[in-house]
């Protein structure tokens, strides 16, 4: 079913980035780090796209986190809603980035590039991830820093959240085309043994650690021959695996 929401916030985060929170009045029940279909109404057709959720679902409103295309039939238009508009969100959600299709591990590694942080954002809101993981990094890679969403509410993200994630949350940004403290792609950071040495995390083992990736068509197949090597089964709605991959977006 296809419910009509209201808009209650907006906020741009740069030229490529915006998210937006809508109501929540019908039961739009899901696992967090799922993704559903939005979209808006346009001469008379409706235009839907796939959206990760990146609020949780314990929250009593839903939120999104949208790329700004120019000559994309949705966000080109999308991108100037405001409050009080209505948007088309499906009432069914799916995805494979979910916890429990993840093997009981150690320490969780949340890899994102681009609006691929979206479900990260629901995931790191949810008790059970720091029930069931020692400690959290959510590592989000873009080319600048305009384009690090929730930047300021990621690295403060324990001191407001606490109470669920009892300082076991971490959070670790780089960029690829701009200079930053961490420079460069996570994943020459994980495979050079940097990263988990950075955030003083244990050598990452592919026995323990679990992982769960969203970016680019690129990003997710370099991650995935990474764990292949590594021997690492990778997980879905059926069978729990080491790892679990998302596509960000298709690429056409
Ligand atoms: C499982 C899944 C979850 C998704 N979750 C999100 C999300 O949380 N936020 C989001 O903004 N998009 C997300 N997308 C992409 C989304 O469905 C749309 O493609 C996007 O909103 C653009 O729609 P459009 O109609 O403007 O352009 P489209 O015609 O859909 O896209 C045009 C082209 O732009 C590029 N593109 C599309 N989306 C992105 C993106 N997010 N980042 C970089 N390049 C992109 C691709 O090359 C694509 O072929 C998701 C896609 C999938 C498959």
């Amino acid at each position: 079913m296809i419910n009509k929401e209201v808009v209650t916030k907006v906020k741009h985060w740069s030229t490529r980035t915006f998210s937006f929170t809508t109501t929540r009045n019908y039961p739009n029940k899901f696992n967090n780090g799922e993704f559903t279909m939005i979209g808006l109404e346009d001469e008379g057709k409706s235009i839907m796209r796939a959206y990760s959720i990146a609020s949780a679902n314990h929250e009593d409103f839903l939120e999104f986190l949208s790329i700004k295309l120019d000559k994309g039939p949705l966000t080109s238009k999308l991108r100037n809603i405001k409050i009080g508009d209505e948007v088309l969100i499906q009432s069914k959600s799916t995805g494979t980035l979910v916890i429990d299709y993840l093997k009981p591990g150690r320490n969780l590694y949340l890899l994102s590039t681009g609006t691929g942080l979206a479900p990260f954002m629901s995931i790191i809101k949810d008790p059970l991830t720091y029930e069931r993981f020692e400690k959290v990094v959510l590592t989000h890679t873009v080319p600048d820093p305009t384009q690090l969403a929730y930047l300021e509410e990621l690295t403060l993200f324990n001191n407001r959240w606490n109470i669920i994630t009892n300082n076991k949350f971490n959070y670790f940004s780089t960029l690829t085309r701009a200079p930053w403290d961490n420079i460069g792609r996570i994943t020459q950071w994980i495979k050079e043994d940097r990263l988990y040495k950075a955030i003083q995390f244990e050598p990452i083992s592919s026995e323990l650690d679990r992982f769960m990736v969203c970016g680019s068509l690129n990003f997710n197949r370099e991650l995935i021959e990474y764990f292949k090597n590594l021997e690492l089964s990778e997980g879905n709605t059926s069978v729990q695996g080491e790892y679990l991959v998302e596509k960000a977006f298709v690429e056409k």
